[in-house]
């Protein structure tokens, strides 16, 4: 079985430099060729020495732990790359165009989804496993590399943002979705602030918690979707085990950095929870906060029990938590011809799909200008 060193920690790998007599410094340039420069063959580590590639090599460890199966492109510049894995498994990344050459990438967490939500086309595929540490940061190493292929030497070209809102429920992978984190911000890996990185959960309370104590400084972003925990419970399973109060005791205890907020993700559902007595109790509930509702209509798929609200409707249920004082805006879909929209990832049986035989799944990928973690 292959080991793949993407999935270790850089003092895992030190302990791996030790146990080979080597000394300390060679961990460091391991990192770097691993998480850094993203290297797919243990043989383009130049600098290391020809016996240590060869140990490792002996020892079943290898670099690369996934590959880049399809990219398409959405006519509005965003792309959607299926990512497949040494066992066969594909999720999919996203990267939205910003403006200007500036990308924010949505990364998957799991293969599939266990948490059941009924309005989100992952959530039909049914849960396969979660993605290793290696695995999800793998997505960013290979979607950098996509990047500097097409800009072909356009260094204007780059990825300023992560989300955490592909396929797969983030918090459910909390310790390999913390772990992937390490070479984003590391000096010898990406080097990235950990402003630029927002995590979104359906709402696993005690993981909140958790992820606030790990200090890492992320936004975060709660997917709500409903105003009453009757309504909620009947759209997200996860509410039966975490209901409003709880989830809402968790948001005022979340540690929030000045000037920041927290980010509010309300999908609206025709004649669901999109009328004005929902807004109503949305900005009550989230009185005293510090938040921006992002309101995400509908975007539809195939067998979907629900459909998009009006327009009308959406600047109605906008302007009503606005008059609440409450920062609001709505998230422009992107990539919607080619399934890369907020919960129509995954593999489509209709008409309009060309992924053929492509077991690809998928991630969320709706956003608005600045809809990042910038604020
Ligand atoms: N599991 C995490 C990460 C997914 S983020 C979470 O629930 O937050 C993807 C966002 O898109 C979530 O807010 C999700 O609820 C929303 N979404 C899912 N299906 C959608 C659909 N069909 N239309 C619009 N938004 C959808």
């Amino acid at each position: 079985m292959t080991l793949w060193l993407n999935d270790l920690a850089a003092s895992e790998l030190e302990s791996l430099v030790h146990s080979l007599d080597l000394p300390r410094f060679r961990a460091r340039q391991l990192y770097q060729w691993v998480f850094q420069k993203g290297v797919r063959d243990l043989d383009e580590m130049t600098n290391l020495p020809k016996a240590l590639r060869q140990s490792l090599r002996e020892a079943g460890y290898a670099v690369g732990p996934a590959a880049i199966d399809r990219v398409e492109r959405s006519v509005d510049g965003t792309e959607k790359l299926a990512i497949r894995f040494a066992d066969g498994a594909v999720v999919e990344t996203v990267l939205l165009h910003m403006g200007g050459g500036k990308y924010t990438q949505c990364l998957s967490s799991q293969v599939g989804c266990a948490m059941g939500c009924a309005f989100c086309f992952t959530a039909t595929l049914g849960f396969q496993r979660n993605l290793s540490s290696g695995e999800i940061f793998d997505q960013v190493l290979l979607a950098r590399a996509h990047l500097a292929r097409e800009a072909a030497g356009d260094a204007s070209q780059r990825i300023t943002n992560f989300v955490y809102m592909g396929m797969g429920e983030p918090l459910a992978n909390l310790q390999n979705v913390l772990r992937s984190m390490d070479p984003l911000f590391s000096p010898d890996g990406l080097g990235y602030s950990s402003h630029r990185v927002t995590i979104s959960t359906c709402g696993l309370v005690p993981q909140i918690k958790a992820l606030a104590e790990a200090h890492r400084g992320v936004h975060l972003a709660i997917s709500l979707h409903a105003t009453t925990d009757e309504a909620r419970s009947a759209l997200m399973p996860v509410n039966r085990r975490y209901g409003l109060q709880a989830l809402m005791a968790a948001l005022r205890e979340w540690p929030l950095e000045p000037q920041r907020r927290i980010t509010i993700e309300y999908v609206l559902l025709r004649g669901v929870n999109d009328s004005l007595d929902d807004a109503k109790r949305l900005a009550s509930l989230l009185k005293g906060l510090q938040v921006r509702v992002n309101l995400l209509p509908f975007n539809a798929f195939q067998n979907a029990p629900f459909e998009p609200p009006e327009d009308a409707q959406v600047l109605k249920f906008q302007k009503k938590i606005e008059d609440a004082g409450i920062w609001v805006t709505v998230r422009t879909r992107r990539g919607d011809d080619i399934h890369a929209a907020c919960g129509q990832l995954g593999k489509h049986g209709d008409a309009s799909d060309d992924s053929g035989d492509d077991e690809a799944v998928g991630c969320a990928a709706d956003f608005l200008s600045g809809d990042s973690c910038e604020r």
